[in-house]
């Protein structure tokens, strides 16, 4: 991992109504990295993404970005502060124009300056986007839902992204172009933390990945050493 940590996460646990999903989880994504977050239905992945996002409250540990602590903040604060989650399940608003959607995410404060060329360069990545600017976003497909939430991220002009899933319900050929688009927001730049169930994918495109069940990392280490890992290989990789 690169020295310079831009997410630090220690001991994080989250619990819903006194059942842990989260039960102490540490983990590091250097600036610029991209690292992947695998477990089975249930681990806990996306309880992880929702608490750096500040949705849903931890019990104990810290988050910090670039060293700042936030784990006790709001999540459009947490936004401001450059980390941006496209949660499983899209999550846009259907009542509203795909345009409005976008620009939604760019109402952030770090992100208003530059609008029209972000707006701009969202297009660009999905023409889909453009062409059906004024559709409601309720009417778009499963993949165009996805690529605007993509493309609502993109606006805020992130540090970080989280993509919780980003291949789920989408068919196989649609799945390799949100993991490509993925691999290319991290080469402008953008550090990502992709949390997949698609184990064999999601190592082949990181550095380095965590395993994680039952609320707790089993293995982190090298994508490579993971995917030659005899326990990665028997529980998630079907060989
Ligand atoms: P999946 O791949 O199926 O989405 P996941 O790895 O993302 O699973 P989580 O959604 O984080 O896992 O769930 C972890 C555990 O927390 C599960 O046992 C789940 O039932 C529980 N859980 C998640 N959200 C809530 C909630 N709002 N209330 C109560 N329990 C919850």
């Amino acid at each position: 991992m690169p020295d310079d940590a831009l997410l630090e996460i220690d001991d994080l646990c989250v619990a819903y109504d006194g059942s842990n999903a989260l039960n102490g989880v540490s983990l590091r994504i250097g600036k610029g990295e991209l690292i992947c977050v695998v477990g089975a239905n249930g681990a806990g992945k996306t309880s992880l993404i929702r608490s750096i996002a500040g949705i849903v409250p931890s019990s104990r540990g810290s988050v910090r970005i670039n060293g700042v602590e936030i784990s006790r903040r709001p999540p459009w604060d947490i936004c401001e502060m450059g980390i941006a989650q496209v949660a499983e399940g899209r999550q846009i608003f259907s009542a509203l124009s795909v345009e409005d959607n976008l620009l939604i995410g760019g109402s952030l404060k770090r992100a208003r300056h530059d609008l029209a060329n972000t707006l701009d360069s969202v297009y660009q990545l999905f023409g889909r986007l453009r062409e059906r600017r004024d559709q409601l976003a309720g009417t778009l497909s499963g993949g165009e839902q996805q690529m605007l939430a993509i493309g609502r991220a993109i606006m805020s002009k992130p540090e970080i992204m989280m993509f919780d899933e980003p291949s789920i319900g989408l068919s196989p050929a649609l799945t390799d172009v949100m993991f490509g688009v993925v691999k290319s927001l991290n080469e402008q730049g953008i550090t990502v933390l992709l949390v997949e169930q698609n184990v064999a994918k999601s190592l082949a495109m990181s550095s380095r990945g965590y395993v994680l069940e039952n609320g707790s990392v089993v293995l982190h280490g090298s994508s490579r050493d993971l995917l030659e890992n005899p326990d990665v290989q028997r529980a998630y990789l079907g060989l």
